[in-house]
């Protein structure tokens, strides 16, 4: 196997052999840019490093070959002490890893070579041994695994005992004074010298990257943003250009377009006299790039060429590391880059008006997960605001409220009516009521898959979490020079990541109001909601799902419709059986005679009518999916606890309760110890007489009363939690009794009737959302028009575990431990649960040609699950309205 390619050798689409750096700067190489020489070890040979945990048999020597052609390229060798090359070792995954792994500068100078490299930059000692005391301190943390706090403070004195602020101001008698404290601090840490031949220098910095693949920060990386474990780092070898060579020398970092708003226009930081990471790490301010223009014109001009000329190849925004030397432009780096949201959507409908990509490929560019940013409300950051803080953003949103430590302060205090934000060092299972209570949760510790990250995004709920600036005490957090107590006011945005104090205000998203029609994207003068709207238009044309909303009410439906829905997938009837109507149920469960019962439900069938009516009105034309009652009918009870206590003090004080003894005895008799397994779904209406029948007139009623209005009804009755057909065939049967003597047919549900002159067409189906159903949907596709995976509870049998408990409890363990990359609530296990689906969805459609397939889990809504359903064969996806945009931009994107 070949381990080492020349820069010459490589290309960009190489990522998963040469890694993206790798990759691109042998794409701009041939691209005839002044990249310095260098050659780049593969992934492959970290893999088989990292296997065997020794050198790789064969490697040595082809890098012995490619050395001696760049030593040829350079006209300098590695190691010689008269005219010395020295080179990078760069690390380079596949993936971006923002400064997770290693690089060392300036490796092959030692004590021999550093007046000789001096003498090549023209007599230039402060800069040999800058670019010397930098090499001691790169390879000793990073190969050595010295305390990199231990240079920084040799620095740091060095300035102190000087007087001085900038590095810069030392001069070649301090810096050589600092190698010598450097080689103390690396003798101390290392118990060895420095090691002073060049070839082991490079040997060993090559092994320290590939090792860092493994480095705890970039494991747990990989875990969070699930990048695979096995892709293995591979490592570039540059011929080293020199930025701290002096005025006229410096190095930066530039974007071909601003990475934050998308903007046309040149983006870009300069350092003179500096070398690599000077920039970032910020030690010196800046330069802007229009300074650059004015120190250095024919550099400046050349970077703008060369600027536009990876635009024009890569069709797309880049970021670039650059360096000059003496007035000689380097590129050192580029990669497409990355992007917010906002910058996403603008940049790639620009590129479409330029001309660059058609608009498919723009869709392919921008991602439902972007969209879903641009729609949380946003902090109104006019009176601009600084933040005190900044974590990492775990769950996005922007909320504000006073500062609490405990979660039953968090409960206490919001139970007064009052937003607080719940503020822990980490959070635990035993927090859960307050994250509840809270409308933010803010931690000192842990990343986007600790504990609070994934309960809050499970939630919804604004989370920031890793602030670990942050000092969390009992009743009180400080950061820098703040305190802020308890009932102190923050704002956090958790799609930044930024804290600020006191109360930003919040205001809904221009893209929102561009979806609810209050901005109309030809006027609205707004580059990013005419983006959003030119693309979600487009993937519109393209998309094969139709996307529907699951809603309840005549609001959500509303609303929903705005969004885009094109029907409802789920309506659920529980919410119409609370409130003022709980009493109806009690009269329900209480009855002691058939006429009780019917009486009962007699007085809820004109209110179900009505809900529906409602319903069947705001979607008018388009299908409405009404699930028959779902859960246990004990949930519409009072507590068993509460009602026990009730009655025994009542007993006590010899009082006789006998509607609350009857009560408490109908709600032992149903108490059940797995409700979620329990008596619910179709196997309620198989038990209750009457409970089914009820709905099914509503319906029937309902459409018939907006068909006799002219409009036209398109209702579908969904039997939930069915696991075999024979369950169906019952409902069925008397469903279609039901709607024939209403609609005044024969009788046979999906045909249509016609009262009042306009057809009614009223369709049964099932959900598929107990194993066996899906395991035997070829048998129930004989009963039901329509299949609705409900892939919530899905998930929960075929895993066999209780969303409402497992979330908080464990998931964040299986997260860290990588069991899975994401909870299965919310992308679809596409392995497990997934492949039920698509075993429902093959022999349902064998059964039944035709037959009608759609999904109302809340999976429906999230991008990575739709392109699941669209492959395989789905008709439709049913998503929360909010959802809605989402899950159209998505299905358009897998059609693409
Ligand atoms: P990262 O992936 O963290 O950006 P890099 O490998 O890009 O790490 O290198 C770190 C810094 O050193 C960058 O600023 C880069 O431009 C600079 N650098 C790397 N190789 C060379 C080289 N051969 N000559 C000059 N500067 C270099
Ligand atoms: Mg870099
Ligand atoms: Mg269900």
């Amino acid at each position: 196997m070949k381990f080492v390619y020349d820069f010459h050798e490589g290309n960009k689409d190489l990522k998963d052999l040469l890694g993206g750096k790798g990759a691109n700067l042998a794409e701009m190489t041939n691209l005839g840019l002044p990249v310095p020489p260098g050659f780049t070890i593969t992934a492959e040979a970290c893999k088989e490093f990292l296997k065997n945990g020794t050198q790789v048999d064969g490697l040595g020597a082809e890098i012995d070959e490619h050395l001696a052609t760049l030593e040829r390229d350079m006209g300098r060798r590695l190691g010689d002490a008269n005219d010395p090359l020295l080179v990078s070792v760069r690390s380079g995954a596949k993936f971006s890893m923002p400064g997770m792994m290693e690089t060392v500068l300036n490796v092959g100078l030692n004590d021999a070579s550093v007046d000789r490299l001096s003498r090549q930059a023209g007599g230039n000692d402060r800069f040999a041994w800058d670019s010397y005391r930098r090499l001691i301190q790169m390879f000793g943390k990073t190969v050595c695994e010295v305390p990199g706090h231990e240079f920084e403070d040799a620095l740091h004195e060095a300035k102190v005992a000087k007087g001085v602020k900038d590095d810069v101001q030392l001069d070649a008698d301090d810096l050589r004074a600092l190698v010598t404290a450097y080689k103390k601090v690396f003798v101390k840490h290392t118990g060895h010298e420095f090691p002073q031949d060049p070839r082991e220098q490079l040997d060993l910095a090559i092994a320290a990257v590939f090792r860092s693949w493994n480095a705890d920060r970039a494991v747990l990386y990989r875990r969070q943003e699930r990048i695979p474990a096995d892709l293995g780092t591979a490592v570039n070898v540059v011929a080293m250009v020199f930025g701290n060579l002096g005025s006229d020398s410096g190095t930066g970092v530039a974007f071909t377009r601003d990475p934050a708003t998308g903007e046309q226009g040149v983006y870009g930081d300069y350092l003179s006299n500096a070398q690599g990471e000077d920039v970032v790490a910020g030690i010196r301010n800046t330069l802007s790039l229009a300074d650059l223009e004015r120190l250095d014109k024919k550099s400046y001009d050349e970077l703008m060429q060369i600027m536009a000329t990876l635009e024009g190849h890569y069709r797309d925004l880049c970021d670039i590391e650059f360096t000059i030397e003496r007035g000689k432009l380097w590129m050192l780096q580029t990669r497409v880059g990355k992007r917010t949201a906002a910058a996403a959507f603008t940049i790639a409908s620009q590129l479409v008006d330029e001309g660059v990509i058609d608009l498919d490929e723009a869709l392919i560019r921008v991602s439902g997960a972007q969209l879903g940013q641009l729609m949380f409300p946003r902090f109104d950051l006019s009176g601009d605001p600084s933040p005190i803080t900044r974590g990492v953003g775990a769950s996005p949103g922007a909320a504000y409220g006073e500062v609490v430590f405990t979660a039953q302060r968090a409960v206490e205090v919001a139970a007064q009516g009052k937003q607080v934000i719940l503020v822990r060092r980490e959070t635990n299972p035993d927090d859960l009521p307050g994250m509840i209570a809270a409308q933010g949760i803010l931690t000192s510790r842990g990343g986007k898959t600790s504990h609070a990250a994934v309960v809050a995004r499970g939630m919804g709920k604004t989370c920031v979490c890793g602030a670990d600036e942050m000092e969390v005490g009992p009743a009180s957090f400080t950061v820098g020079s703040h305190t802020v107590n308890e009932g102190d006011v923050v704002s956090i945005d958790g799609t930044t990541g930024r804290v600020y104090l006191g109360e930003v205000p919040v205001r809904p998203s221009e893209v929102v109001q561009y979806f609810e029609g209050d901005l109309d994207p030809a006027q609205a003068n707004d580059p990013l909601v005419y983006a959003v709207h030119r693309i979600i238009t487009h993937a519109d044309e393209k998309r094969r799902l139709t996307v529907r909303t699951n809603a309840d009410t005549g609001a959500d439906a509303a609303r929903a419709r705005r969004f885009g829905a094109q029907g409802i997938g789920l309506c659920r009837t529980e919410h119409m059986f609370l409130g003022d109507r709980r009493e109806l149920v009690e009269r329900l469960i209480l009855a002691r005679t058939e006429a009780e019962r019917d009486d009962a439900l007699a007085t809820l069938l004109p209110l179900q009518r009505a809900d529906f009516l409602d319903i069947f009105r705001e979607m008018n034309g388009l299908p409405v999916t009404v699930r028959l009652i779902d859960p246990p009918l004990h949930e519409f009870l009072p507590s068993l606890e509460e009602l026990a206590v009730k009655v025994a003090v009542a007993h006590e004080h010899g009082q006789r309760v006998e509607h609350d003894e009857q009560m408490l005895a109908a709600v032992r008799r149903m108490h059940e110890q797995n409700p979620m397994l329990g008596l619910r779904g179709v196997r309620l209406g198989l038990v209750i007489p009457g409970l089914f029948a009820m709905q099914v007139r509503a319906i029937a009623e309902a459409a018939a009363a907006l068909a006799a209005e002219g409009g036209k009804p398109r209702p579908e009755i969904m039997v939930p939690l069915v696991g075999a057909v024979q369950e169906l065939e019952t409902v069925r049967a008397e469903a279609e009794k039901i709607i024939a003597e209403v609609l005044g047919s024969s009788g046979s549900a999906g045909s249509s009737a016609s009262p009042g002159g306009s057809a009614v067409e009223i369709l049964i189906g099932t959900m598929i959302e107990v194993p066996r159903a899906a395991l035997t949907a070829g048998q129930i596709a004989e009963a039901a028009e329509f299949f609705s995976f409900g892939t919530n509870d899905l998930t929960q049998m075929g895993w066999g575990f209780s969303r409402d408990d497992v979330e908080g409890a464990f998931f964040w363990r299986y997260l860290e431990l990588g069991i899975f990359g994401i909870s299965p609530f919310e992308s679809i296990d596409t392995d497990g649960v997934g492949r039920l689906v698509r075993i429902a969805a093959e022999e349902g459609r064998a059964a039944r040609p035709g037959l009608k397939l759609g999904v109302c889990g809340e999976h429906g809504g999230d991008p990575d699950s739709v392109h699941f359903f669209h492959e395989v064969g789905l008709d439709y996806v049913s998503c929360s309205p909010f959802r809605v945009p989402i899950a159209r931009l998505e299905a358009g994107r897998a059609a693409v």
